[in-house]
């Protein structure tokens, strides 16, 4: 699964969970009256109740549970028993799109590996009609008890026993309404542009919702077949991880498709889709036939991600060694739809603005964002569907691989894109929440579904794949690929823990079995005596790879680097980077850390393994300047004593090129970061900060307004215009020059692109006269045109933010979005609304996306996150987080990346005393099942009280710095928006 990160407009979510209603009792009365076994489940579904289910989901055992017929449930922990295992699963499901219900069979074929008198499975929320043991022929009954605490279910009987060794297959039938959440099998809607209104059923099962569509055995290690079918009305299509064997003409002009037969997988990687999309297909050079589905009236936006998906799988097909194992794949944008996309076994889905594309309509962070999200599903074909984590505590093993092989696959099919200048970005993301001491180790034991939801965060995929990074960098890319081209081929159709993939890439030039003449081919163990520095750490007998991973992924946190040099000495420590102020949250913390370094004499990248608290390492002569962790590829920080820091800030101010980009970038990262933990004044990190002027790259600029902004957004939350101004005049001057350097058009490179809109989008929100002149022309030329005048994309942004100033300019701009086919154009309506200061239309916006008429609802978190940045705004978001938690958290659940986006969002810019006792009043009236055991009300809480802290010492220092440095106090047009 992937969450939105587009470097411009930041979407971002994940899926989530609607609390389902047991369906009407009438339907249910008269479908079940035949079956004497029924009259539990009946009882069942009237006791039912939500609230009781989702508290005790807080347990993972029940102390002696009881069925919701009022007998003894036979199993009383939350993790399936491992006494039987599914092999096949023949499903068929029939979605009625008019009634909005569905109803299904499934027939599972079982091995019982212990003998046992009863088989528990998952099923959520469904009614289940019939249960029996297939056998000799016949059909033989078996009570069904719910335990709907767990989401569990148990078959038995007082006749059988389930003998171990022996197969059995017992058959199912169940009803329920489709999903009205974006998980489980659910109903998405979309309007043609007559107005009609279509419905699209679809699914959405990672983590725990396949349960929800059928019962099924919905953990990741029980992998199986599956055999499905699915009925349909004419005007329907139906689409599944296989592709259709045939389809068979029924009574009532309903058609059944029967699609061929999985490979063994995981119930969360099940999927079916029945709509009315239309599609467009290419075969990779490998003979898989790939194709792009979307409603009708999109179906033209699908080319680009067509071609992408060619170019990505044949590149994965090659780069694994590992043949693509299914004959299709396809891509299907859906129109509601949660997180990013979702990699389901050759059907991958996705958000519209994830999918679709038009080269006259999107920008350039839209080609970056699409390429990367379709590099991230396809990765996951590999990693996650063929080789799958055991148990969720190790989904780092899927997400966190999944998020390194964007970056690894678009580097080399759309080298244009460098992809790989943005990967620094994601360590600095991750560190964010790390840095905190409620922050969590990569594997961490999780049990409930909420637990579940939690784990999908920036640690198990920015985490994840930044220490992969690091890994890979300390083994070489070629000794990194071998290893898990072994790992992937050892465990495919099978499930792994860590230690799997650390044994994988040890000895990787002792070949076994599965390795046998690959590596020869690929030439590197051969070469590897000649490779003398990079395979330098193979020669040493003390290599190993698990020691060094655990100390990454077993603890949390990361890492602060102290290097201290005296003439040719470098003295080092290592300490947990925390910001706290408890200091003995930091103690007992160790990693191996795979140290790099350049110096003013040596541009050659030097290694060095710190395995010990500190350490000493000897250079050849002495040196002006040492820069350690080289373009950032390893997961921790650096603090530079002594003149360390003087001699980098006067090397950034007076030759910043001998430092690569992606350095620079780090450096300015580090510096503001050491700031937050008192290992350097604020003043020498605005003295770093003055070298911004001359830089014209990408990562640097964007990480110079990253950490300079959010300080005056601090100022905007409290009582202080003077030097809120003085400090946003500070950074416009700062950027001026390479401001006023850009054009207002499409041209330059991907990079440049993004660049510029990003500049522009600031000058114009900040009231950067030039900018707000130009983009106000530019506004007028496009509304009178009614819109129809093409605006360049990447600059469109900013005409808008300055058009939607207005009550006018904001209702045109609606209307425009209202009715746009571009989700792309839509998106960046959206944002520029969201950042008016129109604080009522603020407050609309809201309201409107929680109500899902005119705006979408799976657009509300970003939109309530835009409006809590707006200082116009920000206090309705609280209100609304507040006012409206209970629906918030019952229509995007418990746990799910949305709200706790939201909940940070919301509250991370506040640095006031008052308002931690506001925000920690209000969480601390929540229940369990409304989320007071929340991971990210912790992380929020933290940040203010590290705001707080942060002000009280540093709002002294800014002023005098700024009076000091800072151009003189404000100039006109330049006031604060
Ligand atoms: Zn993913």
């Amino acid at each position: 699964m992937e969450s939105l990160h587009f470097p411009a407009a930041q979407g971002h979510a994940v899926v989530h969970t609607a609390v389902k209603r047991f369906g009407n009792g009438k339907v249910m009365a008269r479908k079940l009256a035949p079956q004497r076994t029924m009259v539990s489940v009946l009882t069942a579904l009237l006791l039912t109740c939500p609230a009781l289910s989702l508290a005790a989901t807080e347990q993972g055992e029940a102390a002696s549970p009881v069925a919701t017929n009022g007998q003894p449930f036979p199993w009383d922990k939350m993790r399936l028993p491992e006494t039987v295992a599914p092999l096949h699963y023949y499903l068929l499901i029939h979605p009625n799109l008019t009634s909005l219900d569905f109803t299904g069979i499934v027939q599972i074929q079982l091995e019982v590996l212990q003998d046992t008198q009863f088989i528990v499975l998952h099923s959520k929320d469904l009614r289940i009609s019939k249960v029996a043991l297939l056998e000799h022929g016949g059909a033989q009954p078996l009570q069904v008890l719910e335990y709907p605490a767990f989401q569990q279910v148990a078959l038995l009987s007082d006749d059988v026993t389930f003998t171990k060794g022996r197969q059995y297959t017992v058959h199912m039938e169940f009803a329920a309404n489709l999903s009205e959440s974006f998980h489980g099998f659910y109903k998405s809607t979309y309007r043609t542009r007559e107005g009609e209104v279509r419905v699209v059923a679809s699914t959405q099962f990672e983590p725990t919702s396949a349960r929800a569509a059928f019962p099924c055995f919905d953990e990741p290690a029980f992998k199986a077949n599956f055999s499905i079918r699915i009925r349909r009305e004419a005007r329907h299509i139906a689409l599944s991880n296989m592709p259709k064997l045939k389809t068979v003409r029924l009574a009532d002009d309903l058609l059944e498709d029967h699609f061929d037969m999985s490979v063994k997988m995981s119930t969360y990687l099940v999927a079916f889709i029945v709509s009315d999309f239309l599609s467009i297909s290419k075969n990779s050079q490998h003979g898989v036939k790939i194709s792009v589905y979307a409603v009708p009236e999109k179906i033209n936006q699908a080319e680009f991600a067509l071609d992408a998906a060619v170019r990505l799988l044949d590149f994965y097909d090659d780069y694994f060694d590992i043949p693509y194992p299914l004959p299709k794949q396809d891509l299907a944008a859906i129109p509601d739809f949660q997180s990013g996309a979702m990699e389901n076994w050759g059907l991958t889905t996705y958000r519209e603005s994830a999918l679709l594309f038009d080269p006259n309509k999107s920008s350039a962070s839209d080609k970056l964002g699409i390429t990367m999200i379709i590099a991230h599903e396809l990765a996951h074909q590999w990693f996650g569907n063929l080789v799958t984590m055991q148990w969720w505590n190790d989904l780092w093993l899927n997400e966190g691989f999944a998020k390194f092989m964007e970056f690894v696959s678009v580097n080399i099919t759309n080298p244009e894109l460098q992809v790989e200048d943005y990967f620094l970005g994601k360590c600095f993301e991750a560190m964010e929440v790390d840095a905190l001491s409620s922050s969590h180790p990569v594997s961490t034991a999780v049990e409930n579904p909420a637990q579940i939801q939690e784990m999908f965060d920036d640690v198990s995929y920015e985490k994840g794949a930044c220490i992969l990074n690091m890994l890979r960098d300390y083994l070489t890319p070629e000794a990194f690929k071998t290893g898990i081209v072994r790992y992937l081929r050892r465990y495919s159709y099978q499930n792994t823990v860590n230690a799997h993939l650390w044994d994988s890439l040890t000895n990787i030039c002792q070949s076994d079995v599965l390795d046998e003449g690959r590596l020869k081919g690929d030439g590197y163990c051969s070469q590897r005596k000649s490779h003398s520095a990079a395979s330098k750490w193979f020669e040493e007998d003390e290599l190993d790879v698990r020691a060094i991973m655990d100390t990454w992924t077993l603890q949390e946190g990361f890492p602060l680097i102290t290097v201290e040099v005296r003439g040719r000495e470098v003295r080092l420590s290592q300490e947990r980077y925390l910001k706290s102020e408890d200091p003995t949250q930091a103690s007992g913390f160790l990693w191996q850390v795979p140290l790099t370094y350049i110096t003013s004499h040596s541009s050659t990248v030097h290694r060095f393994l710190l395995k010990t608290k500190t350490d000493v390492l000897y250079l050849p002569e002495e040196v002006e300047w040492i820069k350690f962790n080289v373009d950032m590829s390893g997961y921790y920080i650096v603090h530079y004593e002594g003149q360390g820091w003087d001699a980098l800030i006067n090397l950034l101010l007076h030759n910043h090129t001998a430092l690569s980009s992606n350095d620079r970038a780090s450096l300015i990262n580090n510096i503001f970061q050491l700031v937050s933990v008192g290992k350097v004044p604020l003043d020498k990190a605005l003295d770093l900060s003055l070298y911004l002027s001359r830089e014209t790259e990408i990562m640097p600029v964007t990480q110079g307004l990253s950490e300079l902004v959010p300080l005056y957004k601090l100022m905007e939350k409290r009582d202080m215009e003077d030097l809120e101004n003085q400090l946003k005049s500070y950074i416009v001057t700062l950027f001026q020059d390479l401001i006023d350097r850009q054009s207002w058009t499409d041209d330059g490179t991907v990079s440049q692109r993004m660049l510029r809109s990003y500049l522009l989008m600031f000058a114009c929100v900040r009231g950067y006269q030039p900018c707000v002149t130009t983009a106000t022309e530019l506004f007028h030329k496009w509304k009178e045109s009614d819109g129809n005048m093409s605006l360049p994309n990447d600059v469109s942004l900013a005409v808008f933010a300055v058009g939607a100033r207005t009550t006018e300019g904001w209702d045109f701009l609606f209307e425009k979005y209202r009715h746009s086919l571009y989700t792309s154009v839509k998106s960046r309506i959206k944002s520029a609304l969201s950042i008016s200061p129109l604080s009522h239309k603020l407050k609309w916006m809201m309201e409107q996306s929680l109500a899902g008429e005119v705006m979408k609802t799976q657009d509300l978190p970003s939109v309530v996150i835009y409006v809590s940045k707006n200082p116009k705004g920000y206090k309705h978001a609280w209100d609304f987080l507040r006012a409206k938690w209970e629906t918030l958290v019952k229509k995007f659940d418990l746990g799910s990346h949305s709200i706790s986006r939201m909940v940070i969002g919301v509250t991370n810019q506040y640095s006031t005393r008052e308002m931690l006792e506001e925000v920690q009043g209000f969480f601390s009236s929540l229940q369990e099942e409304t989320g007071s055991g929340l991971r990210c009300i912790q992380q929020a809480l933290e940040s203010i009280e590290e705001n707080i802290r942060w002000t009280d010492k540093n709002l002294p220092l800014i002023q005098a710095w700024l009076d000091r440095h800072g151009p003189q106090r404000q100039s006109p047009g330049q006031a604060g928006v």
